[in-house]
């Protein structure tokens, strides 16, 4: 999630028009023959056919993408809770990987693939806030904006998408943990978090107080308290979302 070389950073200039997706697929297609073919370029591809994917999805649906019941059309009672979609908008969630990643798109317009997919994860099926408020936040920030890849990414990690497989949500503190063993892409977003060491900067609300006093922050005081009990609130939006489907 940090630095330049983890993903093409294609997408602004494939949002806006001014790449073909053409061209990328016979350059790639050029280096492969020419110098190599490795992981890197499989997925360039792959990753391709992901928005071809989400423009197809909407030539087929057109302005379903944008409703509240997503494609699937499933009833389900999402929260306009203000206060907590301010605190996900601010990265002030107490869950550093979201909490990076919210104040990356604030400052820059950007966030990886990985990040997108957690924060989204996050707003829906740990707060149960509505997906929209979510995707229109993207919309006003984001530099690579592009209708069909937001509002279709935001259906499918919502789970009201065509292709939605029951409640699946992300486990932010595994994902934190597999994609940034180290620590360096939350502390490079969130300072106050710079002298936890990295087997326990994911989770900060565990520290006790003599540790606090040791990496200089105080919870709840230099940096929030967890909006939320992971599990637990993943539970309750679950058992929403089935009666949502079973009642449809
Ligand atoms: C909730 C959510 C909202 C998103 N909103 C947008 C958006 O508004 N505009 C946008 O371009 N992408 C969006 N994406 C897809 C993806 O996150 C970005 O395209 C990617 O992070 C851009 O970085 P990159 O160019 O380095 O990608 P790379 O990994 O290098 O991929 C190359 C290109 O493939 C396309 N691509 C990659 N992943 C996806 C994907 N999941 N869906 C559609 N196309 C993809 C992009 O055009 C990208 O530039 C969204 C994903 C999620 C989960």
């Amino acid at each position: 999630m940090l630095g330049g070389d983890y993903s093409s950073k294609f997408s602004a200039w494939l949002a806006h028009g001014c790449l073909s997706p053409r061209y990328i697929y016979w350059q790639v297609q050029d280096y492969e023959r020419q110098r190599i073919q490795n992981d890197s370029t499989y997925w360039l591809i792959f990753e391709l056919l992901w928005r071809d994917y989400f423009r197809f999805i909407c030539a087929k649906h057109g302005t379903r993408i944008f409703r509240r019941s997503g494609l699937r059309g499933v009833p389900i009672p999402w929260k306009e809770d203000w206060p907590r979609f301010h605190l996900w908008r601010e990265g002030k969630t107490g869950f550093p990987l979201v909490d990076a990643n919210m104040r990356e798109l604030s400052a820059t317009g950007f966030m990886s693939n990985r990040g997108r997919q957690n924060v989204a994860s996050f707003l829906t099926k740990n707060l149960g806030i509505n997906w929209q408020m979510g995707a229109e936040w993207f919309e006003s920030l984001l530099v690579d904006y592009d209708v069909t890849s937001n509002w279709g990414n935001w259906n499918y990690t919502a789970g009201v998408g065509n292709d939605a497989r029951g409640f699946r949500f992300f486990n932010i503190t595994k994902q934190a943990r597999d994609y940034d063993p180290q620590g360096d892409y939350v502390k490079h977003w969130l300072p106050e978090l710079g002298k936890i060491p990295a087997a326990k900067v994911h989770e900060p609300w565990k520290l006790i107080p003599v540790e606090q006093q040791r990496f200089e922050m105080q919870i709840g005081v230099d940096y929030p308290q967890p909006v939320v009990d992971l599990f637990k609130s993943a539970a309750t939006n679950e058992q929403v979302y089935n009666a949502a489907f079973a009642g449809k």
